[in-house]
């Protein structure tokens, strides 16, 4: 039986539940805009469940089991073992505390909530298509609407996900075993903190890389870091290799790639994670009936989050790099504010950043060499983790803070940190450049010791000349 059409009305169709799209939704209702929310999966987008949350919930717990299992320098023994299918529930039970916590947020912020797929109908209307026989379509006329559907993998020729041998991020975020032998193309932010998770479970992992360098935004520096521990972990990396196809075999498959200097590969394993990047996803919303463009595969916005109509709002990984959780959370809340008249804008000079390897990475702002790009002349103190002694009371003195500023006005510009929660010491020096702070407010700020944030603290210090414990 079809149930007939509806047809309903809201200020603000939100299309798509995870970071850019829950928080516009739940910054609209606190402005006490009437909004609509449509998720065709699962509240919390691949972020809370099949990215961010269960990523992290796996490098902590191989964390948790590496660090014991290393302890012996501090003298600890220990022999701890990794039980795959009960850090797999566990995952599973932080994923649905948090996606039910975000349904219950829009709900409480007054979002009506809808379960379907959106697509436009016209420049002011959508239809909610339901998956499942005999199911009718509502229809929904909106004032303004906030795109969010973010992005799915990349999917190279030859290596099409199958769940079996060739897994997306996805895939191995469920895996109920460990593989014995895993090879990850892709030498990415993704490649690189499940790589790091699959080699402390025991699996012998090789990343496959394109390039001649991991993570390679990051420059030299820093990855060189990440890029020996993981080596020590027993990463085995092969540089200037392209994924070319694979081929099954009686024990598991074989991984073929082109390699720049004509020494072409073959690698043996029981699973290959490709990890090649991400794609907006643009084809599930029927765009052309609303007049929406798009600009080399995502949609184009301003500082507004507005797209080519005035009315339509464009936020988070459909908006394009970079494809970060936080940075959907800001124009979701930017698109909302706009919607509601307030005078919001994108401001990206502070996005921070992290990779969530051993030890991480917390980037935020300009490098010494954008910052000598962009015609500074920087000033640049560098505070190795080997001189912190907190890090040596932690057994984890790989790595730097680094920051940089401009020599004239000792404006900050930029930091990079190489530590254990980088991804958490990376907070001090974005609020330091939003705030316009200079090199003497952070080197006269009294930092706890003995902490990692002294290390902030000190590199300010280095870079006026005056460094007291390094
Ligand atoms: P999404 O989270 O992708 O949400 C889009 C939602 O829209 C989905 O729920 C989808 O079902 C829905 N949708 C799509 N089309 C329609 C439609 N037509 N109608 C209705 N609903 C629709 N970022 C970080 O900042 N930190 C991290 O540590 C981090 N780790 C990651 C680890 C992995 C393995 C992956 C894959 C990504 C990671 N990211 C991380 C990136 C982060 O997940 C994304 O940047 C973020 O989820 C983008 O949010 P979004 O709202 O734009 O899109
Ligand atoms: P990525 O862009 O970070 O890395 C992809 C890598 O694959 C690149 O180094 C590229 O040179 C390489 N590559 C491409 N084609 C190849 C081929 N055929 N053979 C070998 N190497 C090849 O992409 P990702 O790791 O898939 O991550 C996608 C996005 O997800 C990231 O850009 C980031 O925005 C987001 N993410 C963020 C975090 C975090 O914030 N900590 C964690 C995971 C994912």
């Amino acid at each position: 039986m079809v149930v007939g059409d509806v047809t309903t009305g809201t200020d603000v169709l939100v299309i798509g539940g995870g970071p850019g799209g829950y928080v516009a939704a739940i910054r609209a209702g606190q402005l006490d805009l009437d909004v609509t929310l449509v998720e065709m999966d699962s509240y919390g987008g691949t972020c809370l469940n099949y990215g961010c949350i269960p990523s992290k919930a796996f490098i902590s717990a191989t964390d948790v089991a590496h660090e014991a299992d290393s302890a012996e320098r501090m003298g600890v023994y220990a022999d701890p073992a990794v039980d795959m299918q009960g850090m797999v529930s566990w995952k599973d039970r932080l994923v649905t505390r948090l996606t039910k916590g975000v349904e219950s947020l829009c709900e409480r912020a007054g979002a009506t909530l809808i379960e379907g797929r959106a697509e436009f109908a016209g420049e002011n209307s959508a239809r909610i298509v339901q998956e499942g026989e005999g199911q009718g379509a509502e229809s929904i006329e909106f004032e303004h609407a906030v795109v969010a559907t973010g992005s799915r993998p990349i999917q190279i020729p030859n290596f099409e996900f199958d769940g079996e041998y060739v897994l997306s991020s996805r895939d191995a975020l469920a895996l109920e075993n460990v593989p014995e032998e895993m090879v990850v193309v892709g030498g990415g932010y993704i490649g690189m903190e499940l790589a790091t998770v699959f080699q402390k479970l025991g699996c012998d992992v090789t990343i496959v890389e394109q390039l001649e360098e991991c993570l390679p935004a990051y420059g030299e520096e820093v990855t060189e870091v990440v890029r020996e521990r993981a080596e020590s972990l027993g990463v085995d990396f092969e540089f200037g290799h392209a994924a070319a196809d694979w081929a099954e075999h009686e024990d598991g498959i074989t991984v073929h790639t082109d390699a720049e200097d004509g020494e072409d590969g073959a690698f043996d394993c029981e699973k290959c994670l490709v990890a090649v990047g991400r794609r907006p996803v643009t084809d599930t919303l029927n765009l052309d009936a609303a007049g929406v463009e798009t600009v080399d595969g995502r949609i184009d916005t301003d500082d507004r989050a507005r797209t080519n109509k005035e009315h339509i709002f464009a936020v988070g990984d459909v908006a394009g790099e970079p494809m970060l959780a936080h940075k959907a959370f800001r124009e979701g809340e930017v698109a909302a504010e706009v919607i509601a008249g307030e005078p919001a804008a994108l401001d990206y000079q502070a996005i921070p950043a992290a990779v969530f390897t051993d030890p991480e990475i917390g980037s935020v702002g300009m490098t010494e060499a954008e910052a000598e790009q962009a015609g500074f002349d920087p000033a640049v103190g560098k505070m190795p983790l080997r001189a912190s002694g907190r890090a040596l009371t932690l057994n984890d003195r790989d790595g730097f803070v680094k920051v940089v500023a401009d020599a004239e006005t000792e404006f900050l510009l930029g930091a990079q940190i190489v530590a254990p929660e980088a991804s958490e010491l990376i907070a001090e020096l974005g609020l330091a450049i939003e705030l316009g702070a200079t090199l003497e407010d952070v080197a006269a700020t009294i930092h706890v010791h003995p902490t990692l944030s002294e290390a902030v603290h000190e590199a300010a210090k280095g870079a006026r000349g005056e460094s007291v414990h390094y």
